[in-house]
């Protein structure tokens, strides 16, 4: 008799126990393919933002460099060599000069090396912005 009401019991234990990890599991299971679209959202988003911070620095990259001209040894007189590569300027180069002074000229090929990794100017460590441009822009049309 005693042991037939334990064995009851333990039968009875087990059942419970089935339903409840049954449960449990149904519930991580939903949770899980529940966060599954926000999860994906999320890594989209991140992506996008990426995306997004990688095109504007090289449209500010482009329009630095469709501000080159050819090297012009009366018109560039302070440096007679790239700071960034230390060679002399030769006739045929074409140098860019940053925002920030008219006499902050480089190769271009070098300054476009340099500015994929730093944006701000090799000499004076000002940073080539929008704004930047435009300020040089306004004072070069005075
Ligand atoms: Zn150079
Ligand atoms: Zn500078």
């Amino acid at each position: 008799m005693v042991a037939n009401y334990w064995s009851m019991l333990n039968f009875e234990l087990v059942v419970i126990f089935g339903i409840f990890s049954a449960v449990i599991v149904s519930l991580l299971t939903i949770f899980g393919i529940g966060y599954l679209p926000v999860f994906v959202y999320r890594r989209w988003r991140a992506r996008q933002g990426t995306n997004e911070s990688l095109r504007a620095a090289n449209e500010l990259l482009q329009t630095v460099l469709s501000l080159s001209t050819k090297w012009d040894a009366r018109k560039f007189k302070q440096l007679s060599h790239c700071p960034i590569c230390l060679e002399t300027y030769e006739e045929e180069d074409f140098v860019t000069s940053l925002p920030c002074d008219i006499r902050h000229y480089f190769h271009t090929e070098c300054i476009e090396d340099w500015l994929e990794l730093s944006m701000n100017c090799p000499i004076c460590k000002v940073p080539v912005t929008h704004e930047t441009i435009n300020q040089a822009n306004q004072q070069f049309e005075k």
